[in-house]
């Protein structure tokens, strides 16, 4: 069964600064938060389907379809991964959470798609923006969600910024794909979207 739910305001936000330590102590608490929302890239959706060997209609049952009431509550982070185009609205495309808040790939405290997990995940509590003209970083999570924050060394940033352009590179493929999926199609649906998505990426 699809699922559609309205978007709550997160409580992340986006502050650009120098030096941080992080080290992540494995709580889990990321994945547990109910207002820590996992958008997906089409690659994010494609490397987990490919992992797990889920069809189209599998794959959908592990998503979540945001609507969005009033674009304007939304926190930064949500605007750089585009919505798109269904049968009941603009909806941001996330990985599918339990009644609890918890991630439905959740097990025992542990990621059971660790290796292909998405990209938000990946660069947790980290996230990446273009301005002027380069690749700036911030943090995602507010410290109390976060345990790792000030904990360990400080961060690399040769790598954070790998990491970040990535990212950015695997969002503007991503949006070029919303951008002509949400002018271009007939009659939206959301098992059209993941099957013209995961169609398009392995061509
Ligand atoms: S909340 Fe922070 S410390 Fe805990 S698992 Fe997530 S990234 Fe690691």
């Amino acid at each position: 069964m699809t699922i559609f739910r309205i978007f709550c305001k997160q409580v992340a936000s986006l502050s650009f600064i120098r030096d941080i330590r992080f080290e992540c102590q494995n709580c889990g608490a990321c994945c547990r938060q109910s207002n820590l929302v996992v958008t997906v890239t089409g690659k994010d959706i494609l490397r987990i389907a490919t992992a797990l060997g889920l069809d189209a209609s599998e794959t959908l049952h592990a998503l979540d379809f945001y609507l969005i009431e009033n674009e304007h509550s939304l926190p930064e982070g949500m605007r750089d991964i585009p919505p798109i185009m269904t049968e009941k609205g603009l909806a941001y495309v996330a990985i599918r959470k339990l009644e609890d808040g918890s991630c439905i790939f959740l097990e025992d405290n542990k990621c059971i798609i660790y290796p292909v997990r998405p990209a938000v995940c990946r660069t947790f509590p980290f996230t990446f923006k273009m301005k002027d003209n380069g690749l700036r970083w911030g943090i995602s999570a507010i410290s109390h969600i976060c345990p790792g924050l000030g904990k360990g060394d400080y961060v690399d940033k040769k790598f954070l910024l790998e990491l970040g352009r990535g990212t950015i590179n695997e969002l503007s493929y991503y949006a070029e794909f919303v951008e002509r999926w949400n002018t271009t199609i007939d009659s939206p649906t959301v098992e059209k979207y993941l099957q013209t998505l995961l169609d398009s990426i392995k061509q």
